[in-house]
Formats: C-alpha cells, sequence, structure tokens
C-alpha cells in the first residue's frame, strides 16, 4: 500500500507534513514545528499519531515535540549526534539506519551543514524525501553549523536520489529562491517555467511542494555548481563545484 501525505503550514513559513501507513494505521510527523497545527492535521485526517520523525534541532522544527509526546506517546526518532539538543527522543540515528513507520521503511541519509548532524529520511519504495532544511525548493538551508564543501557534499548526496523522488522540504521559500536563482541563471528556461508555476501556486493559496529531484537538478543553482555556465555567471569558471557554491550561498546570504 503506497504511503499517504498531508501537508499543511505551521509558524510563519514552515511546513509540517504527516506520513501515514494505511494498511498498520502508523503516521509520522516529520519534525514538529509546533503542536496545535500537527493536531488539527490529525483531526482533518483521523490518523493516529504514533511517530515523530526530527530532521534537526532547530526550535522550528522541535518545538511542539514535548506537548505532542505527552499526548500521544508516540516514538521520537532524531539524529544521534543531536539528540541532546532535541527533547524526549526515544531513538537515536545515523546514515544508513532504516527506521519504521507501521510497514514503511525510511533510509536515513546525513547532510550536514545547516546544522552539524541534519538528516533527510528517504523512504525508498514510495519514492519520498523529507529534507529539512538542507535542501529546499530552488534553495537550500544556510550553512549554519558546517562548511560549504560539507553542504554541498550533502545536496550531492539528496541530488543523487531518482529524478522522480518527491522532495518535502521544512519552509515554504519558494518564491524569494527564485527570485535570487534568476540573478545567477536568468536564462535558465526550467528556472522560468518554474517561477511561472510557482507564481500559479501563490496565487491560489497552494503550497510550492512537493517539488521532484529530477526539477530541481534542472532548475535549483544551488544543485548545479558544477554546471559550467553557472560557474561562469559567478566568475569562477573552471573551479571546483565546492567553491562555486559557497560563493553563490554567500550571494544569497547578501540578497
Ligand atoms: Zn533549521
Amino acid at each position: 500500500m503506497p504511503a499517504e501525505t498531508h501537508l499543511f503550514r505551521c509558524l510563519k513559513d514552515n511546513f509540517g507534513v504527516l506520513i501515514h501507513d494505511s494498511a498498520t494505521g502508523a503516521t509520522a510527523s516529520i519534525d514538529a514545528p509546533e503542536a496545535a497545527p500537527v493536531e488539527a492535521a490529525l483531526r482533518a485526517t483521523g490518523w493516529r499519531l504514533t511517530d515523530i520523525l526530527v530532521t534537526h534541532h532547530h526550535a522550528d522544527h522541535t518545538g511542539g515535540i514535548a506537548e505532542l509526546k505527552s499526548r500521544h506517546r508516540c516514538r521520537v526518532t532524531a539524529p544521534r549526534s543531536e539528540a541532546a539538543r532535541i527533547p524526549v527522543v526515544d531513538a537515536t540515528v545515523a546514515e544508513g539506519d532504516m527506521v519504521k513507520v507501521g510497514g514503511l521503511t525510511a533510509r536515513v541519509v546525513e547532510t550536514p551543514g545547516h546544522t552539524s548532524g541534519h538528516i533527510a529520511y528517504v523512504f525508498e519504495q514510495d519514492k519520498l524525501a523529507f529534507v529539512g532544511d538542507t535542501l529546499f525548493s530552488i534553495g537550500c538551508g544556510r550553512v549554519i553549523e558546517g562548511t560549504p564543501e560539507m553542504m554541498w557534499a550533502s545536496l550531492m548526496k539528496l541530488r543523487a536520489l531518482p529524478d522522480d523522488t518527491r522532495i518535502y522540504c521544512g519552509h515554504e521559500y519558494t518564491e524569494a529562491n527564485i527570485r535570487f536563482a534568476l540573478t545567477i541563471e536568468p536564462d535558465n528556461p526550467d528556472l522560468r517555467a518554474r517561477a511561472d508555476e510557482a507564481r500559479r501556486q501563490v496565487a491560489a493559496g497552494q503550497p510550492t511542494i512537493p517539488t521532484t529531484i529530477g526539477e530541481e537538478k534542472r532548475a535549483n543553482v544551488f544543485l548545479r555548481a558544477d554546471v559550467p555556465a553557472v560557474a561562469a555567471a559567478v566568475g569562477l569558471a573552471g573551479r571546483p563545484a565546492a567553491q562555486i557554491f559557497a560563493e553563490v550561498r554567500e550571494r544569497k546570504n547578501r540578497s
């Protein structure tokens, strides 16, 4: 039975998302920015919360954990190297570990850079990836606890997933990301098409995610630091991809 998902907004610009296994009734919340919107999503779907899968320790991803845990007795799974900074953790995981949500299975992919122990959960059979604040639609997270080299390596691990993998990220930043990306790749036809699509989605009050790895490869400048046109656009033709990525990220920080 394929996994079902339910996406919703919370806090200022965070996404919350539930993943549900209808065969067993198990339901995981990917992160828990705040409790009330997760509860509302559970009521809307009729699903019972069994798990919280945490991507990283930031408060806007963990603020609802303690309250949800005390009410639902759900199991909290978190990255091992950040567990001390996350409330009420039951299980810790690292690269290559498998996490069960009922009959569904996620593979843990370590994606350090935004935070030092950030992880993504990849449900390979369902072609779903929950990437937290590492990869955004047409963007990527700020490099806060790691180095640009580390972040680029993390993004490359995600870029290596099959093109039809659906990507759920932690924030609705797509329009701002597109405005920035167009300053680097104004003539990228896939980026221009994505800009039109995102404008329509936002005007209709719809979220701009999930996106897919295939779409992001074509239009997300942060996954394209090894494309010669991107290197040339930032004046670093022929330099290592990680250096070009660092320059693009730095320009976004200043934008
Ligand atoms: Zn974060």
